[in-house]
């Protein structure tokens, strides 16, 4: 397949080798098992922090380092070529230090994010909890409360978080609350809960269609209290926000909005990991499958749905890692990182079901993998912003007016 890769440094090249050694080593030969368990994969998690790629070096690093922005789609594609549910229970800590670095001060990014992942003698996990049961898409919609108390200069946190990766079993938890409800999505802080704070535990764990290794659970908070110092930015800019926005002033956003934008490429990304898995299986399979005395790939009907495969595949990298460019250079004009995830999204879908149609009978069973990849596929369409909320980001860009 014709890749980006003229592009990619040199470094960039063997990020990827080495990502993609990972991934054919460690991460395939268990991935089923870990899908049947639907556990987080510990020994995995273990592995990777022993070469460097459970960590927070490693996203520093890409962060700082890399002027183009296309090595994190690098890295997860091919993270997500080896399993999306073992790649999703990598990168979940992620999620809870991208939350302390877009709202939290320098100091609390150095004070919090390593914690999110420990060290490889002891790992730690994050968990970044935005959603509700009643109010995922609709973020303005949230009813955790976090009330202030003055005396103690404590936060108290109560309310219900769902569908969180690494929810209730995460050392470091973020979490989105509303300061004020008459503000709506603007009268929200995010809020580090430190580990072993009282009041956090798990609720429903729930079972999964796909990326079954990653846990995903309920977050309830019951009278959750946390030091002044975890509210992430600091209580006077907090106040001077929300006085700006009482008066009707523009704000500058809140905590999970700003998170899930500059999250959007990284996860098209996974999206595409995932397509090509699939692609790849389903061409080599086609070559080889003989049905009516020749290879089923010599029908055209085959042999182009490939060609289309190949070809979606190849369109969702480029609006990928053009959207991480325009991301590192702050450049977004039409919501081009919603682009990368909206389409990635349905093109991991749509890959991964022709992958199955081309498997025949054998695409329907779990002895091989491509069952395993559309199941994973679907939830690109669902999380961090669903296939209709990107749509409605991007006419709203490019329309610049407020359709509902
Ligand atoms: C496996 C998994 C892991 C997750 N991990 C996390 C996590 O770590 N942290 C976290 O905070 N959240 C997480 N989520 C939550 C995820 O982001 C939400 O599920 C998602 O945002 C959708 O919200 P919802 O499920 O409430 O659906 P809803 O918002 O209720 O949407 C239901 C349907 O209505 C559509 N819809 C809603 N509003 C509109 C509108 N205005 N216009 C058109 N259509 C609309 C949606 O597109 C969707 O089709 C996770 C979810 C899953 C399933």
């Amino acid at each position: 397949m014709t890749e980006f890769i003229q592009e990619l440094s040199d470094d960039q090249v063997e990020l990827k080798n080495w990502v993609h050694g990972f991934a054919v080593d460690v991460i395939r030969p268990v991935a089923a098992e870990w899908d049947q368990r639907e556990q987080t994969p510990w020994p995995v998690l273990e592995e990777a922090a022993k070469i460097g790629l459970y960590g927070f070096e490693i996203l520093a690093e890409m962060s700082m380092n890399d002027p183009t922005g296309l090595s994190g789609p690098v890295l997860f594609e091919e993270l997500f070529w080896g399993d999306a549910g073992i790649g999703m229970s990598i990168l979940g800590s992620g999620l809870a230090a991208a939350g302390i670095a877009a709202a939290g001060t320098p100091q609390q990014v150095g004070e919090w994010v390593p914690q999110c992942y420990g060290s490889a003698d002891d790992i730690k996990l994050g968990a970044f909890a935005a959603s509700e049961p009643d109010a995922g898409s609709d973020v303005g919609g949230y009813r955790t409360r976090a009330i202030y108390d003055e005396a103690t200069d404590e936060w108290v946190l109560n309310g219900t978080k769902s569908w969180i990766t690494n929810g209730g079993i995460a050392d470091v938890h973020v979490v989105v609350a509303v300061v004020d409800p008459d503000l709506g999505a603007k009268g929200q802080a995010s809020f580090v809960v430190p580990p072993g704070t009282k009041g956090l535990s798990m609720g429903q764990k729930f079972s999964k269609h796909g990326i079954r290794a990653s846990h995903t659970a309920e977050v309830v908070l019951d009278d959750v209290r946390i030091p002044g110092r975890c509210l992430l930015g600091s209580k006077e800019k907090l106040d001077a926000r929300l006085a700006r926005v009482r008066e009707g002033k523009a704000s500058d956003g809140q905590g999970a909005m700003q998170t899930f934008e500059a999250t959007r490429p990284a996860v098209a990304a996974q999206a595409i990991g995932i397509a090509r898995a699939s692609y790849e299986y389903a061409l080599q399979y086609a070559k080889e499958r003989e049905a009516f005395g020749r290879p089923i790939i010599a029908n055209q009907s085959i042999a182009f749905m490939l060609a289309d495969m190949a070809t979606e595949i190849d369109a969702a990298r480029l609006l990928t890692h053009r959207a991480s460019w325009l991301g590192k250079r702050k450049a977004f004009k039409n919501a081009e990182g919603s682009m990368a995830k909206l389409k990635a999204g349905r093109v991991a879908v749509w890959v991964t079901e022709r992958s199955m149609q081309i498997l025949g009978g054998y695409g329907y069973v779990t002895d091989h993998p491509v069952e395993r990849w559309h199941r994973d596929a679907k939830i690109y369409d669902i999380f961090e912003g669903t296939e209709q909320i990107q749509q409605l980001v991007i006419s709203r860009a490019i329309s610049s007016m407020r359709i509902e």
